[in-house]
């Protein structure tokens, strides 16, 4: 179903009216993790002030380390999707287990699969059996070929708002978090009829060169980039060293649009 054997044009996905996969690339932007309302209040004025239609912010973490912040759980997802209303700004963030569906549903616009979960495949059809669009990342280890038959438990369940994710890959590369695998974009768009985006953080965990990235991933036709924001990342819960404050944002911002 995810094959563009089977259909030759391009997938659009309508999020309330801003569509991915037309040609104009969205912009994914918020924090790792919800932490206060405070905090993303202060992220989604940035988002709105720019004009951009979606923020991002995790509730549900899926972190290396039981002893590390596991997320607010569904008092984040409450503040994400307040914030989206007051800024009318489009709410994505990651769900870890079935049982979460249809609790997440109530207050996100994009469900979030993540890199961990590439290959839950229970998660991925009950997900299938919603119709909200869904923001699935390549797993640390799938090959693309792995990656396009998960996606396709999404499809083969009856949701076909499928936006695929480029976050990286394990390698032997020590100098990023992850190894971008930027030919991966190409590849998923002729294989597959879906939008791809890249995500500059978790695939490089470097912010020196995340402009750099975020231009080669716009160059080879990512319909858009995830990237994290946070108004004070030295106190961040999680990726503190990885998300870009508002001044970086700026620069990173005036590079891509
Ligand atoms: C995230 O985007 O919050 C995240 C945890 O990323 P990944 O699943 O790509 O590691
Ligand atoms: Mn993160």
């Amino acid at each position: 179903l995810v094959s563009r054997k089977t259909k030759a044009e391009d997938t659009h996905i309508d999020v309330n009216g801003t569509v991915i996969g037309d040609g104009t690339p969205v912009m994914m932007f918020g924090p790792c993790a919800v932490e206060s309302y405070e905090q993303v209040d202060q992220v989604g004025k940035l988002l709105s002030e720019k004009g951009e239609k979606f923020i991002r912010g995790g509730a549900l973490k899926p972190r290396t380390s039981p002893y590390d912040f596991q997320g607010l759980g569904e008092e984040g997802l409450k503040i994400l999707q307040d914030v989206g209303k007051k800024y009318n700004l489009n709410t994505i963030s990651e769900i870890v287990d079935t049982r979460q569906v249809e609790m997440a549903a109530e207050y996100l616009d994009v469900f979030q699969v993540g890199a961990r979960n590439s290959q839950n495949f229970e998660l991925l059809k009950e997900i299938g059996k919603t119709n909200k669009p869904v923001l699935f990342k390549r797993g640390m280890s799938t090959n693309i070929s792995e990656y396009i038959h998960a996606a396709e438990y999404i499809a083969a369940n009856g949701n076909n708002n499928i936006i695929l994710c480029e976050r990286g890959i394990r390698t032997f590369e020590k100098e990023t978090r992850n190894t971008l695998d930027i030919s991966a974009v190409p590849i998923l768009k002729r294989q597959t009829h879906l939008p791809v985006i890249v995500d500059i953080t978790h695939s490089t965990g470097r912010k020196d060169i995340m402009g750099d990235i975020a231009k080669a991933a716009l160059a080879v036709g990512a319909d858009g980039l995830m990237c994290e924001v946070h108004p004070n990342p030295s106190i961040a819960l999680s990726d503190a060293a990885q998300q870009l404050d508002f001044n970086e944002f700026e620069a990173l911002y005036k590079i891509i649009r």
